[in-house]
């Protein structure tokens, strides 16, 4: 029994497995639906997680899509309806480009397409990633797991020696290994679907990244789809008022979008969302974070592991930076090169990132919307020590300045030259440890010992500022 089995085929879990595969682990992933959701979901990707995708080259297939939320002069609108009276507007803020901090900029990417980007890139480097194929039992020891799956042809078993369980937030393995989820938990329900219509005349003009409308409910939202006809409605719903939003009929939603859209005859069509034909899907918003992000063989990332609201954008992103942690720690003890108790690390270092950005994602619930659920007084930190700053053991979380290769932080980035090529130092973070030392003939003789490059100031490296930016 070798190798490593990924249940859940959304971001986190073709994230692991495009790590995994990178490392050379033998990864074969299942995920339910025959196909990629259409949907935009999240809609930024942060620096730092376009570091970790530059590190497995995925950065140019990432800048050559972008999403219709960061069209020049896209805005950010509250309306009554979209045709009506506008409440407030505010120009939605592009990704900003590389800064001091980073060698990457922000990338503006619909999730459906960085979906696809990911299953391309994990397929390449040798994942085997089966579509149309479900997890019905799982049998786990401590020495492995062994699935019962199911696809069209009939149910097979898979055995993997460790099991990632990126099912979502609402993650069945989670729920077999009776882990519940500490935190807020639900914060509202809403419900999706996609819809063509024209709607030049009721939007006068203006190109538009998020509308919030006030009709036909509070809380309802329209996102441009493929940035001409085809669009995003989300709506609030109460499951014991509503019903369950998989029973609305096609003409309720046509409904819905006129009475958001403020045109009564307004020509309206729903349209799938996937590729079995559902249009309709629920989505519960929420903060939560599992007490333990382990147990024996079985590992939770993404929003298996932790739930955070929208707000402040920071949810996929920090599922995928579990992966990209969890991803190097297993290809080492699979190859021999550390003990099983690395793996225990997985939970210490991301479990308390998980609450801080839960944390940080609450506080802009609350500063947006008045709602507060933290009810602390606790204050937002700046943006970008959520999104870099974290550390892994103790210490406050540190903006990208302050950062000086402390324990537990990610390290500087500074503009290096190698070979004559000028990089990120974050780019020589790769597969293996890293040492930079001004003694090389001291440093060499490790390589043969551990996986390691050793890197000489002044011959292998050319960085006059290294020492300086260090502590
Ligand atoms: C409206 C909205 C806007 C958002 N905006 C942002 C944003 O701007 N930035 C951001 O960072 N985040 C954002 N998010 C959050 C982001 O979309 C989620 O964090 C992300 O989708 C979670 O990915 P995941 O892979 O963990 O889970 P999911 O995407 O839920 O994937 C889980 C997968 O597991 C599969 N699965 C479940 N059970 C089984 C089984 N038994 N067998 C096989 N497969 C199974 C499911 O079919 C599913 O495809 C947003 C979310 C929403 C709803």
């Amino acid at each position: 029994m070798s190798g490593v089995l990924v249940v859940g085929g959304g971001l986190a879990g073709l994230s692991t497995a495009a790590f995994l595969a990178w490392h050379d682990v033998p990864v074969t992933l299942v995920e339910r639906h025959t196909g990629a959701l259409r949907h935009p979901r999240a809609r930024a990707v942060n620096n730092r997680t376009m570091e970790l995708y530059r590190g497995i080259g995925l950065e140019p297939a990432i800048r050559a899509h972008r999403s219709h939320a960061a069209d020049p002069g896209a805005l950010l609108l509250r309306v009554d309806t979209l045709a009506g009276k506008e409440i407030w507007r505010r120009e939605a803020v592009a990704p900003a480009g590389p800064g001091s901090a980073s060698p990457c900029g922000w990338a503006s990417i619909d999730q459906d397409e960085l979906e696809e980007v990911l299953q391309g890139r994990a397929e390449e480097l040798g994942a085997d990633i089966r579509f149309g194929t479900t997890l019905r039992t799982l049998d786990v020891r401590d020495d492995g797991v062994t699935a019962l799956v199911e696809d069209g042809t009939g149910q097979y078993e898979i055995t993997a020696r460790y099991l990632v369980a990126a099912d979502g937030h609402r993650s069945g393995i989670r729920r077999r290994l009776g882990i519940e989820p500490d935190g807020p938990g639900v914060l509202g329900d809403t419900f999706t679907f996609l819809f063509v219509a024209d709607l030049h005349e009721a939007l006068n003009g203006r190109t538009i990244s998020v509308v919030h409308i006030e009709q036909p409910r509070p809380g309802t939202v329209l996102l441009p789809h493929d940035g001409d006809r085809q669009w995003v409605f989300s709506a609030p719903f109460e499951p014991d008022v509503d019903g369950p939003p998989e029973e609305f009929t096609e003409e309720y939603c046509a409904d819905l979008v006129r009475a958001a859209i403020g045109v009564p005859d307004l020509d309206v069509r729903v349209v799938p969302q996937m590729a079995d034909g559902t249009t309709i899907l629920t989505y519960q918003l929420g903060g939560r974070v599992a007490p333990r992000f382990s147990d024996g063989p079985v590992f939770l990332v993404g929003d298996a592991a932790h739930q955070v609201p929208p707000t402040g954008a920071f949810g996929a992103s920090t599922g995928v930076q579990d992966t990209h942690n969890l991803a190097w720690k297993l290809a080492m003890v699979l190859r021999g090169e550390a003990g099983p108790s690395l793996l225990d690390t997985y939970d210490t270092e991301r479990r308390p990132v998980a609450w801080f950005t839960l944390e940080q994602a609450l506080l802009q619930l609350r500063d947006r919307t008045g709602r507060d659920v933290l009810g602390n007084g606790a204050k937002p930190a700046e943006y970008d020590s959520v999104v870099f700053g974290y550390r892994y053991g103790p210490g406050e979380a540190l903006p990208p300045e302050e950062l000086r290769g402390q324990v537990g932080t990610r390290a500087p980035h500074l503009t290096v030259t190698r070979g004559g090529t000028g990089l990120s130092t974050v780019d020589l973070y790769g597969p293996r440890f890293v040492l930079v030392t001004t003694d090389g003939d001291a440093a060499r003789p490790l390589e043969k010992e551990y996986p390691l490059d050793v890197y000489e100031l002044g011959t292998d490296l050319d960085a006059p500022d290294y020492l300086a930016a260090h502590e």
